[in-house]
Formats: structure tokens, sequence, C-alpha cells
């Protein structure tokens, strides 16, 4: 056992995870998990959490897994104990609220009787997260003037119910029951017997604030039998009493354009996927999986000289997003003031490489109709402003030779090329949702890029999904992207119009609306 240090112990922080949506995580658990050294989690806390932990940061599971028991309340007890004692900034985190129906006492009793200093942080606990996105009220002047928390229990072969429903039935308002699917019709009978009429409403609602969130709505005597035919499942909160009865038919979570599609975003290695958020605000799930990296390209000398003589190219060419914001990263490491930039002619491959040089107020004067290389190329020749003219072409490693040899043979530019990055393929067995993608598969998934795609070609023995998954179809963000999918013999389904995060998005909800 580690050594008691009273000045070093460290802190333990019971944190509310929410109900599943991690956007309904407070601004304080959040802060928590980016700084916790260990963060000590179980299944019913969204795993998507546990990706804001800082680097270096333990993570121990103490929930179901394969192959191994839970843990029970003393085993994670003392780890939190011991944890703390070697100086730890500790997080535990607990789905919902830790203190309703979550244990939290038993680990506070645990931490107190050590005197390990503890602080608890508040979640949004399940049940009126799920009323709030099924659209189903708790209270109403008229209609419910009490609301009750209950429990029932998951686990029919050990414990008999834990409350006496039938003194519920008389208590009337709102009951939101817990962990009460495994006995649903036996609480029912007991509430109905109690005195509760047959035709009070009732409702269920599974998977609450996740992407596969379900409902029924019915009443007291039918709820049983509509549950099952709708194969609700839990986890799920079961609802009972008039409030529930003014529900609403504007289902605003599961109406959503994309909401129960599961799409596969494929941004490179440690870019934010600014995709990610704008699915899911249309409802989708999505899964990342990183294919490519993008490695800054460490010629300084070629640099060096590029910038020396900045000032003498008439266009500058950039052929991708990362080489334009790779560029912009290295020219303001050696020049403080835009003005440095020269006054020469900016043009880009696509919309999204235009947005990111726009960033810096420049303006960019020419995008071809088609985001390919040769087009990019035709365009500028079109210019009639190339002949025996300085270019300077900002690039990755790939895919530059068709656009370079059109500009110098038939456009008679002098072109320079900076490599500014290189891209390389992104080792799949380390994306965190491969797991997850390989099991259940996905309705889409989306290339950014040609080189995304060929990642996703040479790895497919390490994405074989297993029977019964979803089988995707492609996304495709440009022309280069859309070839290179048909030349490998894949499908391209959804296709950008113009390369843009925001065109994609509109491409993938029109077809999904289909
Ligand atoms: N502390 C948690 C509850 C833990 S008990 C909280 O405050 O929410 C576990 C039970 O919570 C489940 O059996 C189920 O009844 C409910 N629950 C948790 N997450 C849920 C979800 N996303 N949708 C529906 N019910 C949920």
């Amino acid at each position: 056992m580690a050594e008691i240090n009273k000045e070093k112990v460290g802190k333990v922080f019971l944190v509310g995870a929410g109900p599943g949506d991690v956007s309904l995580v407070t601004l304080k658990a959040s802060e928590l998990i980016k700084t916790c050294d260990v963060l000590v989690f179980d299944h019913l806390a969204n795993s998507e959490l546990r990706k804001g932990v800082a680097i270096g940061c333990e993570q121990i599971d103490v929930g179901k897994s394969p192959g191994r028991h839970t843990m029970n309340q003393e085993e994670i007890g003392k780890i939190l104990v011991q944890k703390a004692r070697e100086g730890k900034k500790v997080v535990r985190l607990k789905g919902g609220d830790p203190f309703v129906f979550g244990r939290c006492a038993e680990e506070m009793i645990a931490l107190n009787k050590e005197s390990i200093p503890f602080e608890i942080v508040p979640g949004v606990t399940a049940a009126l997260a799920c009323a709030a996105y099924a659209g189903i009220p708790l209270s109403h002047r008229d209609y419910g003037s009490s609301i009750s928390f209950l429990t029932g229990h998951e686990d029919v072969e050990k414990e008999s119910l834990r409350v006496n429903f039938g003194k519920f039935a008389e208590v009337g308002g709102t009951l939101c029951i817990y962990m009460g699917m495994g006995k649903l019709d036996e609480i029912i009978l007991k509430l109905i017997k109690g005195g509760l009429p047959p035709e009070k409403p009732a409702a269920i609602v599974s998977q609450g604030t996740l992407p596969n969130q379900r409902k029924v709505v019915s009443t007291l005597k039918d709820i049983v039998k509509d549950a099952k035919e709708a194969k609700l499942e839990a986890p799920a909160i079961i609802f009972i009493g008039n409030s529930i009865g003014l529900n609403s038919s504007n289902n605003w979570f599961e109406d959503r354009p994309l909401f129960g599609k599961r799409i596969v975003v494929t941004r490179p290695v440690g870019q934010v996927s600014r995709l990610k958020g704008l699915l899911e605000k249309k409802g989708a799930e999505v899964l990342e999986l990183p294919l490519i990296k993008i490695l800054p390209q460490e010629d300084r000398k070629l640099i060096a000289e590029t910038f020396a003589g900045i000032a003498t190219y008439e266009w500058v060419v950039f052929t991708s997003a990362n080489g334009a914001r790779e560029f912009f990263d290295v020219f303001f490491k050696a020049f403080a003031d835009i003005r440095s930039f020269g006054p020469m002619r900016v043009a880009c491959v696509g919309e999204a490489t235009a947005q990111e040089v726009r960033k810096f107020n420049l303006e960019v004067e020419l995008i071809p109709d088609r985001s390919t290389g040769e087009d990019l190329a035709q365009a500028l020749v079109a210019t009639e402003s190339l002949d025996s003219a300085n270019v300077l072409v900002v690039t990755g490693n790939r895919n530059r030779e068709v656009l370079v040899g059109l500009l110098e043979t038939v456009g008679h530019a002098i072109v320079d090329t900076l490599p500014i990055y290189q891209t390389d393929f992104a080792d799949v067995i380390d994306a965190p949702d491969r797991a997850k993608f390989i099991k259940m598969g996905a309705d889409a998934i989306v290339f950014a890029s040609s080189s995304a795609a060929l990642s996703y070609i040479e790895q497919e023995e390490d994405l074989q999904l297993e029977q019964g998954a979803k089988l995707p179809i492609h996304a495709s963000f440009g022309p280069q992207t859309s070839d290179t999918l048909k030349e490998n013999q894949l499908s391209v389904d959804i296709v950008a119009q113009d390369s843009t995060l925001e065109s994609m998005l509109e491409a993938i909800e029109n077809h999904f609306q289909k």
C-alpha cells in the first residue's frame, strides 16, 4: 500500500457524466475530465467522454467487460482511496447524477472513513433527460404536482422489487421508474392493484439522449404489450402520470434529419473533426476513423529559400486545405506581418482550401469548377498570365505531378514547389471507434481525400465487418477522391457539390431524406 503522506494526499471528484449525450455534461465535469490524473469509469458513462482526458491519464474500468466480473463497491472504494493517497487527482465518473441511484453514497462513506478529501459534481439525471428529449412533461399545474424517482431492479433473478409500488399508486403525481424493465409487468400490475386507473398515461424511453433513443407512449394497461412489441430494452425510464399524456407529437430529437444514421468520418489523426459536430447536430451518430496523418515537412533549407524570394512570385497555388494551413503556420513563424506575403495572386484547388486562405483576409482569385489538380492547372492556364511567370505551388507529397507538369508545359510557367506537409497512412488499429465500426458497421463513410480512400483500401483487412454489421455507402468530398474510389471498385454514392463541409453535410442529408 502506498505510504500515507498528509501533505501529498490528492482529491477525489465524484462526477455525474449525464445521461449519454456528451453535450449534457456540465462545464465543471468536462474541466475535471481534462485535468485529472486518474479516471475511474463504468459502462453507463459515455465512452466519448474519455477521449477528452490528458495524455498520461490513467483510466480504470470498474464496470462489466467481457471475461471479467464487475468490481464491487468495496473494491471501487479501495481504488479511489489508494489513488488519492498517491497524491493523484481522481475523477470517478458516474452515469447521470451521482446521487440518484448511483451508489455514490457508498463511495463517499469510504472516502470519509479514510479522511480523503472529495467533491461531488451533480449531473443531469436520466429521468429528466429522457423526459426532455422525448417531449414528455413531468409536471403541469393541473395534471401533475409531484414527481417521484423510484427504482425497480434490472436483475430479475437476484432481487425482488425494492419499492412498495402499491403505496406509490396512492401518492399519484408523476412516477419516474429507473431500472424497471426487468420487472415491468410486475410493477405495472402492482400499480393497478394499488388503485391507479388502467387508462393512466404511461411511457417508456430507452437509450435516452443517445442516437438510438426510442420511446413508446401508451397507457398503464397496454404499456407492457407495447414495450414488448417495440422491443424496448434497458437502460430505460418508465414514466407514469397524467402529465405524460400531454406528450408532444413533435419529436424534436428523433425527427432530426439524420437521426438513427451512423456515419464514419475519416479526418486526419489529431485534427478536430468539424464535420462530426455538424453531423451530430443533425442527429447522426458519428464514428471516427482517422485514416491518414498529416506531418509537417521539415526541409528548413527549402522553406527558408522560398521565403527569401517570396516577393518574386506572381501566383501562389494551394492544392489542399492542409497545405494552406501548414503554410501559414510556418509563414508566421518566419514573418510577423502578413504584408511580407507580397502582392501575388492566389489560386486554390477548392472552396475548403480557399476558406483557410481567407482567414488571413487574403483574396482568392481563382478556384476551378472541379477540385482536381488538372482542372486547377487548366483554369490557371486560361488566365493567360503564366508565360515566364514565377509560380509557387504549395503542396503535400502526393498528387502534384499532373498540376506542375501542365503549368510548365502548357502554361510555360517557372514553377517552384514547396512540399509543406506529408500525408501518411495512419494505422487503423489505433482508431478509437474501430471496434464499434467492425461490430455494427455504418450507414455511410465519408472520405475527405484520395489519401484517406487509399488508406481505407490498403487496410481493408483490419476493417472487415462482422456478420450482420451494416455495409456503409461511400461519400466523397470531390472528384479526385471519387476517382480513387472508383479505380478501386468502390461505389461513390454521395458527392459534395463544392468540396466544403457544408456541401458534404447537405449532400448526406439529401441522400438520406430521399
Ligand atoms: N445515476 C444514474 C442512474 C443510474 S441507475 C442517473 O442519475 O441517471 C441506471 C438506470 O438509469 C438504468 O437502468 C436506467 O433506468 C436509467 N438510465 C441511465 N441512462 C439512461 C438512458 N440514457 N436512457 C434511459 N434510461 C437511462
